[in-house]
């Protein structure tokens, strides 16, 4: 089995990334900002709960997405591998995809880090915020809110992966087509 984190910032291009990924070997893309959102859409409980947070650029509790991804994991046993998309979003997070996937017997492979600079990961989810319909893409001070967030309890998982030597930054500027072939090619190389 393969099995990939793609990190980066809001607005590095996880999702579109994830799609040539998924594309080039086969994998099952799980997004827990896509999982979310669906729940929003079905105007569940837990939707609910969750858009109030999201609408912030906060996150969502730990255990609300380990459930998810756990289901979610399960319900794909003749998988190939799997792209994880926004997730692990904290440390605690990190650790239960380790035990999940230890007690499945197939490590993560990779944690594929999207380097982008501030302004440009400003630019492009407003750009997306034209036709995403995403509250927490129209406005500047949510999605610096969701930047900030990410600094301060995200990026600090690069350092939990290096620990494992299966932290790769890749530069996410420029063509989207470019970006996905340095990624390929990554992919390629382990
Ligand atoms: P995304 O689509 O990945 O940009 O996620 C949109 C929003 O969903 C985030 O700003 C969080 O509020 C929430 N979210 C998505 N994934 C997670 C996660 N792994 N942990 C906590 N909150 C999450």
């Amino acid at each position: 089995m393969l099995n990939l984190i793609l990190f980066g910032p809001p607005g590095a291009g996880k999702g579109t990334q994830a799609e040539f990924l998924i594309e080039s070997f086969g994998l099952i893309h799980l997004s827990t900002g896509d999982l979310l959102r669906q729940e929003i859409a079905a105007e569940t409980k837990l939707g609910k709960e969750a858009k109030q947070l999201m609408d912030k650029g906060e996150l969502v509790p730990d255990h609300v997405v380990i459930e998810m991804i756990k289901n979610k994991f399960a319900a794909h046993p003749e998988a190939n591998g799997f792209i994880f998309d926004g997730f692990p979003r904290t440390v605690a997070q990190a650790k239960a995809l380790d035990v999940l996937l230890e007690e499945n017997k197939t490590p993560i492979k990779a944690m594929l880090c999207l380097e982008v600079e501030k302004q440009e990961l400003i630019d492009r989810i407003l750009f997306r915020g034209k036709t995403s319909g995403r509250s927490d893409d129209q406005d500047v001070w949510i999605i610096e809110k969701r930047i900030s967030v990410y600094n301060k309890k995200t990026a600090p998982i690069k350092e939990y992966y290096e620990a494992q030597n299966k932290h790769y930054p890749i530069d996410g500027m420029g063509r989207v087509e470019e970006i996905a072939s340095r990624l390929e090619n990554t992919v390629r190389s382990l």
